[in-house]
């Protein structure tokens, strides 16, 4: 079987890549204008904080879209697979990836997971 990452940390892990590419990017943008220029200091500055900024911003919106997802599902989708079991049983195993459930559980599970206290 190959592994798979669970339906439940596919935002954490695009959150990682975006950070990841988003500093190298920054990184490199910093070297090449130090060099070039002697305001290249206070432009790089500049860059990096509205990078930064860009960043949260960018992995905010991609949690929020992922928590806005499952809320429309009524907090019924596999935490493994992400199928949606609002059609099945209140418990159960799901037919995508054969996990056990239980839909209190599930939802449970995913308000835990999301849950705003700000809203
Ligand atoms: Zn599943």
């Amino acid at each position: 079987m190959r592994p798979r990452t669970p339906f439940h940390e596919r935002d954490e892990n695009a959150g990682w890549l975006i950070v990841l590419i988003a500093i190298a990017l920054l990184v490199l943008i910093t070297l090449t204008l130090d060099r070039s220029t002697h305001s290249g200091v206070a432009l790089s500055s500049l860059i990096l904080y509205a990078g930064y900024i860009a960043l949260a911003s960018t992995l905010l919106l991609h949690r929020r879209r992922h928590a806005k997802r499952i809320e429309n599902a009524q907090w019924a989708l596999c935490p493994t697979c992400g199928y949606d079991l609002r059609t099945l049983p209140q418990r159960g195993a799901c037919p995508e990836c054969g996990r056990t459930y239980s839909r209190d559980a599930v939802r449970r599970f995913w308000i835990n997971k999301y849950s705003d206290p700000g809203t």
